[in-house]
């Protein structure tokens, strides 16, 4: 299996180039944002309990989020590989799945972290605001504090990883294409 950790601050990218590597190498996307987005349309008892961490750009509660993954991970049994956008975000999520993919015979194969500069994200966030409505990317402060989660709680992931020698860091600035050659030429390494 392939198994692709997709990481990167808020706003770098990470669900644009998902996109296009789900069609290039077969793989199943799965982002925790987006299962979270999901909840929140169906105004679940989910959305509920995490509906103020989310809306104040904090993490969610582990247990939760977790448990969103897998229940989204045992929908494609025959995956050949998974992109993970947004999970894990702390180190403690990192222990959990690699607790759960080691059960299931796998492991994360590589982490790819797109490097972008605060201002770039700062812009490109605001701009993503404006266009769909997301609350927590309308509030400077909102924003702000996401970025300060990601640097306190969310990059020791990074490192956790490149202790086994899986984080590769690759430059988050230039064309959508431009970085997805660059994410396919590191993926490739890995690729059967
Ligand atoms: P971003 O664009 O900031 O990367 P996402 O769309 O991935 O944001 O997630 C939106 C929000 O959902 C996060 O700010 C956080 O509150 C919550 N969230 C997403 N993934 C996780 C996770 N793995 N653990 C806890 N909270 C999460």
């Amino acid at each position: 299996m392939l198994n692709l950790v997709l990481f990167g601050p808020p706003g770098s990218g990470k669900g644009t180039q998902a996109a296009k590597l789900v069609k290039r190498y077969n793989l199943v996307h799965i982002s925790t944002g987006d299962l979270f987005r999901r909840e929140k349309k169906l105004n679940s008892p989910i959305w509920q309990e995490v509906q103020s961490y989310i809306d104040k750009g904090a993490l969610a509660p582990d247990s939760i989020t977790f448990r969103l993954l897998k229940a989204e991970m045992d929908k494609t049994p025959d995956a050949v590989g998974y992109i993970l956008d947004g999970f894990p975000r702390n180190v403690n999520q990192a222990s959990s799945l690699d607790r759960f993919l080691k059960e299931e015979g796998t492991e994360v194969s590589l982490l790819v972290e797109l490097i972008v500069p605060d201002q770039e994200i700062i812009s490109r966030i605001t701009g993503r605001g404006k266009i769909e409505g997301r609350k927590d990317d309308q509030d400077p402060a909102i924003v702000q504090n996401r970025i300060d989660v990601y640097k306190s709680q969310t990059a020791p992931v990074a490192d956790h990883y490149d202790l086994a020698s899986k984080t590769k860091r690759i430059d988050g600035l230039g064309s959508i294409e431009e970085i997805f050659q660059r994410i396919c030429t590191v993926l490739d390494t890995v690729a059967v």
